[in-house]
């Protein structure tokens, strides 16, 4: 059947999504383009949500993936406020939850995430906010002034970003977590120790290596009582302990699960012709060789359009290396590479300084570098990471030492 008779789904009308859907026209595609969501508002990116946006300094304009015009202009059937229930792949059809039917010749699934909850006593009460979508933000931003007391519970990348905003807004804040450093899971303790002292001297009040027995209040959250017995005053409780991709639909359908949706190096689940991309995405990826599911902005921006080349019948192998940033007040940083263990950590420059390079070195070779406030180092870290070879730590952390050159002897 000719490509122009045909009709592409796409559910999740998100950063992954509408990246898919402009590709599949870029490349040429003629056929019927649906981009469907739950969301009212058009695609947009969340990274400013804990950031400019959460501040008041960016509106939604600047954090739209497309201009308003955009999808009609280039005959993407975009459909709001639209909750996917049902996918039938031996029927190849998706269903609305208003009961509409229609069919697909590929489909994508970029459904996404959705925040963990706590289940703590108090934890639903009025005030336990959440932060995914524009309207949390908004009710945020309400929330958050210089009169509020927020308390911050999970340092992974949200709650950090949303104490320093509200820092920067001039709210009191505390910030719990489980672990010993902010960011420890990720970044290690040799940076999540950077984290740890950038809030400390913004005024953050951390409590870290204590858990949350529950939120007080009888109206709405009051505070939040920690397993060390201390309560802390709170107007407003901002939950950040990770999420969960949205799987239900590809569940429901029979598509092999773990973890995300599993895909292929080409981004096709088990179930031909549907494809994943994105937050919900357990992909398989060749370098690595095992399979990643990634939450960081880069991946919905390249997989989006990735999976739509492989819905086109295009040979794809998605096999960048992972990247994300992270803003909190005035230190930004980059991070690129995959090191869920490492032996030893290398910095280059005194992280005090607030300027500096940090290495995570797996068996004599770099697996992920950061940038934090040096904006020119990427190009070269991105080699070094591509070049995968054995490298001299000394050497590493030489700023004398020009980066670039600095690949040794071809590793094993
Ligand atoms: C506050 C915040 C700050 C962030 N900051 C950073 C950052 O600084 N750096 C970074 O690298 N990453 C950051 N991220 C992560 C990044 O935003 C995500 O990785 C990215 O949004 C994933 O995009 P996605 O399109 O895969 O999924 P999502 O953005 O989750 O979009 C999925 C969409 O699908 C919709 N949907 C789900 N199920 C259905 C259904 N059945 N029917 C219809 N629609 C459905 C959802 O409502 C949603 O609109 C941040 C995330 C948040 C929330």
């Amino acid at each position: 059947m000719s490509q122009a008779t045909q009709t592409f789904v796409i559910v999740g009308a998100s950063l992954a999504g509408a990246k898919a859907a402009e590709t599949l026209r870029a490349e040429g595609f003629e056929g019927r383009v649906l981009l469907i969501g739950d969301e009212a508002r058009r695609p947009y990116e969340r990274p400013p949500l804990s950031k400019e946006y959460l501040r008041g300094e960016k509106d939604f304009g600047a954090a739209a993936v497309h201009p308003a015009g955009f999808y009609d202009e280039h005959d993407i059937e975009l459909r709001t406020s639209s909750l996917v229930s049902a996918i039938d792949p031996a029927r190849r059809s998706v269903t609305l939850s208003s009961g509409e039917e229609m069919g697909y010749d590929r489909l994508l699934l970029a459904t996404g995430a959705t925040p963990r909850r706590i289940s703590v006593p108090g934890g639903n009460l009025p005030g336990v906010l959440y932060l995914r979508s524009v309207e949390d933000a908004d009710v945020l931003r309400q929330a958050i002034g210089p009169s509020a007391q927020v308390v911050v519970i999970g340092a992974g990348w949200i709650g950090p970003e949303v104490a320093a905003s509200a820092r920067q807004l001039g709210a009191s804040v505390a910030m719990v977590e489980l672990a010993a450093l902010p960011l420890e899971r990720v970044l290690g303790p040799e940076v999540g120790a950077v984290y740890r002292d950038l809030h400390a001297a913004h005024g953050v009040d951390l409590h870290l290596g204590v858990g949350v027995e529950g939120i007080v209040g009888s109206e709405s959250a009051e505070g939040v009582r920690l397993s060390d017995g201390t309560v802390l005053p709170a107007s407003v409780v901002v939950v950040g302990v990770g999420v969960t991709p949205r799987v239900e639909l590809a569940e429901a359908a029979g598509l092999s699960v773990d973890n995300g949706v599993l895909v292929d190096e080409q981004l096709g689940t088990s179930a031909p012709g549907i494809f994943a991309a994105g937050d919900v995405a357990n992909v398989y990826h060749p370098r690595y060789r095992t399979r990643i599911r990634l939450e960081h902005w880069s991946a919905a921006l390249n997989q989006g359009p990735a999976a739509a080349r492989a819905m086109l019948g295009h040979d794809v192998v998605y096999d960048r290396i992972p990247y994300f940033f992270s803003d909190q007040y005035d230190l930004g940083m980059e991070y690129r590479g995959w090191a869920p263990t490492f032996d030893e950590v290398v910095f280059r420059g005194d992280p005090a300084s607030g300027a500096f390079l940090c290495f995570w070195l797996h068996r004599g070779k770099v697996a992920a570098a950061m940038n934090a406030n040096i904006w020119d180092a990427g190009d070269d870290i991105e080699a070094l990471l591509q070049a995968d070879r054995l490298v001299d730590a000394p050497r590493l952390a030489d700023p004398d030492i020009d980066l670039a050159g600095l690949a040794g002897s071809p590793g094993t």
